[in-house]
């Protein structure tokens, strides 16, 4: 479903990814790792077309991404699902419509949201603080929120860019069971992180990056740079 092949990415004449290539299939849930500066941020900028390939090719089923113009971005970005090390919440928004936000202005109807949000509320066991606001809430109630308002439109494929950055190690386990729980009721999951100890713990596929490179990739794998 998620093919990346022979992906190059040049800025200002930095190479941040050199010929990368690998397949992600549906409901996988695949770790990227590598330390700092490896290029794991732009594998996600380029899956979600936030950057462009130098050289080689990302496709998304049927999407080639690499080709997609920027109006065309909406209709992909409803199947990827994103969470990042900041949360990225709207502070002056509470917690049931930071997650509504995006489907109201896709104008669904009031009920339908109010279903779909209250069930990913539940789903990351927040229900009980939907109408706090944003600095009420703990890091990692604030990720469970942006992993809420991830998959409220169902998407096909949750990718997190480095969702523990900021946690303890409680929440760090709370986030990742969540996502652990998520990728078997069917989501994909890619999750790119430089601890090792979650990607240890979880036993799935590992793509490590090396400079730019994939330097492993294996099943059950474990983070071993
Ligand atoms: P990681 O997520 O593994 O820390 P990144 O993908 O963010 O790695 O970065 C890979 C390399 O590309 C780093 O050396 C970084 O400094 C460089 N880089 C990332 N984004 C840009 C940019 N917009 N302009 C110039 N260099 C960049």
């Amino acid at each position: 479903m998620i093919n990346f092949q022979n992906v190059s990415k040049r800025y200002n004449g930095y190479e941040a990814l050199i010929d990368v290539t690998f397949k992600i299939v549906p409901q996988e849930f695949v770790s990227i790792v590598g330390r700092s500066g490896a290029g794991k941020s732009t594998v996600v900028k380029l899956l979600i077309g936030e950057e462009k390939p130098t050289s080689g090719r990302v496709t998304f089923g049927h999407y080639d991404v690499s080709k997609l113009k920027s109006g065309q971005l909406p209709q992909l970005r409803r199947h990827i699902g994103t969470v990042f090390q900041d949360f990225k919440l709207l502070p002056t928004k509470n917690v049931y419509e930071n997650i509504a936000f995006a489907l109201e202005v896709a104008g669904k109807p009031e009920k339908e949201i109010d279903d779909l949000v209250r069930e990913v509320l539940d789903l990351v066991d927040l229900g009980t603080k939907s109408k706090n606001f944003i600095n009420e809430l703990s890091g990692g109630e604030k990720q469970r929120v942006a992993i809420a308002r991830a998959m409220v439109n169902r998407p096909d494929v949750i990718v997190a860019d480095e969702p523990t950055g900021n946690l303890d190690p409680f929440n760090t386990s709370s986030i990742i069971n969540i996502l652990t729980k998520i990728n078997e009721l069917g989501t994909t999951l890619i999750l790119a992180t430089h601890n090792k100890d979650i990607v240890d713990r979880l036993g799935r596929r590992v793509i490590l990056l090396e400079g730019g490179k994939v330097a492993t990739d294996e099943e059950k794998g474990r983070y071993t740079a």
